[in-house]
């Protein structure tokens, strides 16, 4: 081992990361992914202001713990996650009022002062990432990572490289046939979408469907068988498309209780036995990290650039 090899071993590089959320901003530094060191989180304002705020706290984690040597983001998206691309580290089209067309890695860059290399990913890329890698998804080639929350989201990983495409995925958005009919009422949050996942299945559309919050709606209630059929037609269709080894279904509306389980039966009952899959049970399962997913993914995306 070199004499640098020893020093970086005995000092990690202090690694840096944001979730960039809708509500709120999550930033944290640490010297492992998954174990943050010191967290800060704080309501998404104008992207000014938040840039700002999140700005201060490397600053001032950088005079507690030293210089910070990378940092990751996990942003909100639309936003343009290709290096490659000439608006690189954008937020694109976004209902969330003066976020639409913000340059948002420049901006951190000029906040920053420009010396930290900085990776710039979806929230969901870089949450799925952190399951990958410190969290259920361990060992395994080929992991979907759904999340069913506010919207519905998911990223792909093979072989630890997150999936981009052209853009990125939009999980939520695939078409699902409707399934409303025999449960007497309908409703439809995508404004994009006649019948899409995150329209049918999301917090909101679980919401606006059955008249009170997701959480406070009991497990007897037929939204939960409802909602397990929804959650099996995005497992077959990920089954179909992309032939994971593990599908994760995080975010807030996997924890109704049953509700997972449930899924798993009602995806048997759609998939037939037309693939060869491991038990329901292995295939189909929640997250470990949980909420922390996405900023020990954005603190994992900071360790690649300085590995
Ligand atoms: P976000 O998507 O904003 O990051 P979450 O993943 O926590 O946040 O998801 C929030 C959504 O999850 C809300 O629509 C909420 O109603 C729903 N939710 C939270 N807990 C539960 C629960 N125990 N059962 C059903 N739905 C829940
Ligand atoms: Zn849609």
């Amino acid at each position: 081992m070199s004499k640098d090899q020893a020093q970086a071993q005995q000092n990690p590089p202090l690694l840096g990361a944001i979730e960039a959320g809708g509500t709120k901003y999550v930033c944290a530094v640490s010297r492992e992914p998954s174990e943050p060191l010191e967290e800060v989180r704080f309501p998404t304002r104008n992207p000014e202001d938040t840039v700002a705020e999140a700005a201060d706290f490397f600053r001032q984690a950088e005079k507690a713990h030293g210089p910070l040597a990378a940092l990751g983001v996990g942003t909100f998206g639309p936003a343009r996650i290709d290096p490659a691309a000439p608006d690189y580290g954008l937020i694109l089209s976004t209902p969330k009022p003066g976020w639409s067309q913000f340059p948002l890695l420049r901006s951190l860059n000029e906040q920053l002062g420009g010396g930290i290399p900085i990776a710039f990913e979806t929230d969901v890329n870089a949450a799925a990432l952190g399951e990958a890698v410190h969290g259920a998804g361990r060992g395994v080639r080929t992991l979907a990572y759904i999340t069913v929350g506010t919207g519905i989201g998911g990223g792909l990983i093979h072989d630890g490289r997150l999936f981009h495409g052209r853009l990125h995925p939009e999980i939520g958005h695939l078409i699902s046939p409707d399934l409303d009919g025999p449960y007497g009422a309908t409703a439809q949050t995508c404004p994009f979408h006649e019948c899409c996942l995150e329209g049918r299945a999301s917090g909101p559309a679980v919401a606006a469907r059955w008249g009170q919050p997701a959480e406070e709606i009991p497990a007897e209630h037929p939204a939960w068988e409802l909602e397990a059929k929804y959650l099996a037609v995005l497992c077959v269709q990920l089954t179909a498309a992309w032939s994971p080894d593990l599908i994760l279904l995080g975010g807030g509306v996997p924890r109704q209780e049953g509700l997972v389980e449930r899924t798993r039966a009602e995806f048997v009952a759609l998939a037939g036995d037309y693939w060869d899959l491991p038990t329901p049970e292995d295939y189909i399962r929640r997250p470990e990290l949980d909420q922390g997913a996405g900023i020990v993914g954005g603190l994992e995306l900071a360790r690649r650039l300085v590995l």
